[in-house]
């Protein structure tokens, strides 16, 4: 079996700089709270909980006065305004892409456009997005897209669309052409260079596997993972890469979410080249 490692592939700069705000929190004496994942990613998660970190789903878990670290997916206003009722002392990791969506959004919404997000409703980044326009709808596909055609509250609006940063680049496009052809629109809508540029390596790729590290709650991991199309497994952590099976796989290609550590690559392309012993 032949493997070949995708470029790129490591951790995207709205990652690194998330870990590193987290890795230079002075702790105060108890726990640092963070809302949600930090990253979705499960080996990053379990080394930050080692250090002392809570992750909660909720401010209401979270004592008044505490250390709050926000999550690079984002935050919507009203998480902000009770962080700050709550007298929190916040942390804020949103990656600046995610914060450009956000302004996006907002700016879209305050011309009186009704905000079209295309996202997966129940991500936490679209459902921070989501609360910067009090009426904005969520669009996941094309499909829903032509759906959108037959919503009153769209009738007689200009559209004002954004996008989820890690959703399918073509999926993207499409579903703004879908509208475009529907409605007036402003558009705002693409996917960050990190999720672009890996799911342009994966389109690019000729072998006839893919193996994609990630966790199964990453989105960028689960975008690369439908985008091949063609014999793709998927693996979390060492384990999961030691379980799968690649016989009658001639021509691997490696690759990984944009919040898999380096080192579980490394380590998931050196127990790779065992197996053509
Ligand atoms: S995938 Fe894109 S939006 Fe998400 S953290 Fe990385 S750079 Fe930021």
């Amino acid at each position: 079996m032949v493997t070949t490692t995708l470029v790129p592939h490591g951790f995207c700069a709205g990652v690194r700089n998330a870990i590193k705000t987290a890795l230079g929190i002075p702790f105060r004496g108890g726990n640092v709270y963070c809302l949600h994942e930090l990253v979705h990613n499960e080996l990053v998660v379990e080394d930050l909980r080692k250090r002392g970190f809570l992750f909660v789903e909720s401010l209401d878990e979270v004592p008044d006065g505490s250390q709050i670290l926000f999550s690079a997916h984002g935050v919507s206003p009203r998480i902000r305004a009770a962080a700050r009722r709550k007298g929190l002392d916040v942390i804020d990791a949103t990656c600046p892409f995610v914060e450009r969506v956000h302004l996006d959004a907002r700016r879209f919404s305050g011309k009186g456009l009704k905000v079209v997000v295309i996202g997966k409703k129940d991500h936490v980044e679209t459902i921070g997005i989501l609360g910067e326009a009090p009426d904005a709808v969520v669009v996941g596909d094309p499909a829903e897209a032509m759906a959108l055609a037959d919503d009153p509250s769209c009738a007689g609006r200009t559209l004002g669309i954004v996008s989820q940063t890690t959703m399918n680049s073509d999926s993207v496009k499409r579903i703004v052409e879908i509208l475009s052809e529907r409605f007036p629109v402003e558009t705002a809508a693409e996917t960050c260079n990190a999720t672009k540029e890996r799911q342009d390596a994966v389109k690019a790729f000729r072998g006839d596997a893919l193996l994609v590290l990630g966790s199964a709650n990453s989105s960028n991991t689960k975008r690369l993972c439908e985008i091949f199309g063609a014999k793709t497994f998927r693996a979390a952590d060492m384990d999961e890469v030691r379980s799968l099976d690649f016989s009658g796989v001639e021509h691997l290609g490696v690759t990984s979410g944009a919040s898999t550590p380096e080192e579980f690559l490394s380590a998931a392309v050196a127990y790779l080249e065992t197996l053509k012993n």
